[in-house]
């Protein structure tokens, strides 16, 4: 038997962040072919909730009871077990999104070459940034006419703030793509091996090589681990071309499970002997007949066996961990073990919220909490049934606390506002008010509010106008809901003293 401080470090788990289109699923569906988990392209396609209408999204998962396959998948390549965790995109776009990333150890960012960085790259590279976690990036769609390659490294640079490391360097792209030039092992790999070679194109590329050798960033393994420099691969996932490359060498400097803080400020190292492990995401179970959940959970130190018992840091409470699933190769199964890094899910009946820590033994063992993120939609929600005040309150405060959605009241308190950063979590807030606490509820749209939170003692009721609106959040604090940028900057001029916080 191995034991899980040699096993654990084999362990790569990782998410794929990009903009919707970028190619994350295809990019993900080689690297299941590659490890063997499916045969043939376009299984995981079609089942991707990021190709779905969100509506669809919740038919399905109505009718299949639950989902969790596409969230992580698992499955073994080199030596290594890979833990895969699903980002979605698009109207999938939630807190849920966030979250998921501080439960990685590595990212691999996706680029579509023919659009360089777009607006929800950099949204989730700049969660991944502050966790000074490693990240790899992919120019995807070699295969198209894409832009300049010098142009695209330097974008990535400017925008990110990042060193970028080209690894490899593309030789044309689209009609005329010849290969890619392997930098680090100074070595051409042909597209089309059959084609004879586009001379012109190959002495352009090799003069933007020699200049790339002369004048880019040196490889630095060190800044790669520490979130400061980026590898930089040119591909093209569906034409399966430089992905093995990318893999081997993802594989190579991906980090093995790393320590974890605690709210006393200890660095939980993975070969600590005692299990810890914390809830990054919570998913409802969207079948009425059983109303059970599932806790995802990133087992951040010792080793987990079915059946032990453990504590939950937040309310001392005792849990006996019997009702577990992993995620291994697209089918869930029952496990016995698991070690740092892997996911495990938990069969939940209403015992763990987003951000809890669990832990073996006597010694108390508290995370850091997960950081909250600023809404940026707000709605009014009224029940649809005044008699039903009772069901509908109580479906509010578990839901929130779950952390499906953030709650904000009008500030004299008449009110429940609701703010999200994307807008499925609405539907799905209000799908499971429906289905899981009997109450139909009605949104009035308050639309796109900059929230920036103020001292209490520096409020003054004039400041709720019409551009800007006046709450309290969930523990009462004051928020003040802006319009838009002109209103915010119009409220920063006329009270200058007044702190305006983007986070409580
Ligand atoms: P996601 O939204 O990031 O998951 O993107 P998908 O993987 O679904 O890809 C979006 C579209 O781009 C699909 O039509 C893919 O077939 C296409 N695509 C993905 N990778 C490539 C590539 O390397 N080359 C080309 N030409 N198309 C690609």
């Amino acid at each position: 038997m191995t034991n899980f401080k040699d096993e654990y470090k084999n362990r790569i788990t990782f998410a794929i962040i990009s903009h919707p289109d970028a190619g994350k699923t295809t990019l993900t569906e080689q690297l299941l072919l590659h490890g063997g988990v499916i045969r043939q392209a376009g299984t995981v396609k079609g089942r991707g909730s990021n190709k779905m209408a969100s509506s669809d999204w919740m038919a399905i998962e109505q009718q299949r009871g639950i989902s969790v396959t596409s969230s992580v998948l698992q499955f073994d390549y080199a030596g290594k077990r890979i833990n895969i965790l699903d980002t979605p995109g698009h109207e999938d776009f939630s807190e849920d999104t966030y979250r998921t990333l501080m439960a990685v150890d590595s990212a691999v960012m996706v680029i579509d070459s023919a659009k360089g960085i777009e607006p929800q790259t950099k949204k989730l590279f700049e969660i991944v940034s502050k966790r000074h976690i490693p990240v790899f990036t992919f120019f995807n769609k070699l295969d198209r006419d894409g832009r300049d390659a010098f142009d695209l490294v330097d974008e990535l640079e400017k925008t990110l703030g990042i060193q970028a490391c080209p690894m490899n360097w593309p030789i044309g792209s689209g009609q005329v793509l010849q290969g890619i030039y392997d930098l680090q092992h100074d070595k051409l790999i042909r597209y089309n091996s059959t084609k004879t070679i586009d001379q012109s194109v190959y002495d352009e590329s090799m003069e933007e090589i020699v200049l790339q050798k002369d004048a880019g960033n040196q490889f630095d393994e060190s800044k790669i681990l520490h979130g400061q420099q980026t590898p930089v691969f040119f591909g093209s996932a569906l034409a399966n071309f430089g992905v093995e490359e990318f893999l081997s060498e993802y594989l190579k400097y991906a980090p093995a499970p790393s320590y974890k803080r605690t709210v006393d400020h200890l660095e939980i190292q993975p070969d600590n002997e005692q299990f810890t492990a914390f809830v990054f995401k919570i998913q409802a179970n969207m079948n009425p007949n059983h109303r059970d959940r599932i806790a995802f959970v990133r087992i951040v130190s010792g080793e987990f066996h079915k059946g032990m018992e453990v504590t939950l840091a937040r309310n001392a409470k005792k849990l006996k961990l019997s009702n577990v699933t992993q995620f291994m190769a697209d089918e869930r199964e029952n496990i016995e073990t698991a070690v740092p890094g892997d996911i495990i899910g938990l069969y939940d009946t209403g015992n763990f919220q987003i951000g809890d820590s669990i832990y073996e033994g006597k010694q108390t063992v508290e995370f850091e909490p997960l950081p909250t993120f600023t809404p940026e939609l707000f709605n009014r929600v009224i029940a649809k049934d005044v008699m039903k005040q009772k069901s509908y309150h109580k479906g509010i405060n578990q839901l929130v606390q779950e952390g499906t959605i953030q709650l904000f009241e009008s500030w004299h308190g008449q009110e429940y506002i609701l703010g999200a950063v994307g807008q499925l979590q609405f539907e799905v807030f209000q799908f499971r008010m429906a289905n899981e606490y009997n109450s139909q509820i009605i949104f009035e749209t308050l639309g796109k509010k900059i929230a920036r939170w103020i001292r209490l003692d520096e409020l003054d009721e004039r400041m709720n106008t019409s551009r800007s609106m006046l709450a309290k959040d969930r523990l009462g604090n004051p928020v003040i809901l802006f319009e838009n940028r002109f209103a915010l900057t119009w409220f920063a001029d006329k009270y200058p003293n007044v702190k305006l916080e983007s986070k409580m």
